[in-house]
């Protein structure tokens, strides 16, 4: 069984991440996402064990101590990490593994895993990404302000990953982010492994 492949998947928030990567799990086999843990509190419309596994700082901190995360970061105000062990499983049992997370997060892991690859999606314009960060308007406007300074900070990291998204329309996206993963299990390196059996009656 040939190992799966770690994709680090980052983007402002606004730019349309998460939509994109519940559509392109659910269609595409052998690929899943990692569940992180996260210190911050629930949000309306999320399910703990789901979303995310939402967890104290105390928990998070003896997670931490107990060497748990394969990475961690604190963002904005809250930490957040991705548990080891489930990752590593699954890499293990030949799945594909999407890793959700910020860019300290994505550096930590190029660094630790090199081959993982990185993907980053980027909003269409700073006045869509204004328009996403202001929801439904309830928001005041330093709020707003901080919202799109933390966007352009996490932005400034683009250099840092393997491919470039843009989010204008959500099929397309959703059609490019399934080309990366489609070229990546087209390698010669992975279906040298995937075709053993086919490609030695082809050459007895
Ligand atoms: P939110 O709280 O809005 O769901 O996420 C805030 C930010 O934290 C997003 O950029 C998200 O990608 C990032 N994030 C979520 N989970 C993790 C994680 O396990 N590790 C790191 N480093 N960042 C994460």
């Amino acid at each position: 069984m040939t190992i799966g492949t770690l994709y680090i998947i980052a983007a402002p928030s606004g730019a349309g991440k998460t939509s994109l990567v519940k559509q392109l799990v659910a269609d595409t086999a052998n690929l899943t996402v990692s569940i992180s843990h996260t210190t911050r509190a629930m949000r309306p419309g999320e399910t703990d064990g789901q979303d995310y596994y939402f967890v104290s700082v105390a928990t998070f901190q003896a997670m931490l101590a107990g060497q748990a995360f394969l990475e961690h970061a604190q963002v904005f105000d809250n930490f957040y990490g991705t548990a080891r062990q489930t990752v590593q499983d699954n890499l293990n049992q030949g799945l594909d593994v999407i890793l959700e997370i910020d860019w300290q997060g994505a550096q930590q892991i190029k660094r630790l895993l090199p081959d993982s690859l990185g993907i980053f999606i980027l909003p269409p314009s700073i006045a869509v990404l204004e328009q996403r960060l202001r929801g439904r308007g309830q928001d005041d406007e330093a709020i707003i302000a901080r919202r799109m300074r933390d966007a352009v900070a996490e932005m400034s990291h683009y250099r840092e990953f393997d491919y470039l998204v843009v989010n204008d329309d959500f099929a397309l996206a959703l059609q490019e982010l399934k080309s990366i993963i489609t070229s990546q299990r087209l390698l010669r390196v992975r279906q040298e492994q995937q075709c053993q059996a086919l490609l030695a009656a082809l050459l007895s």
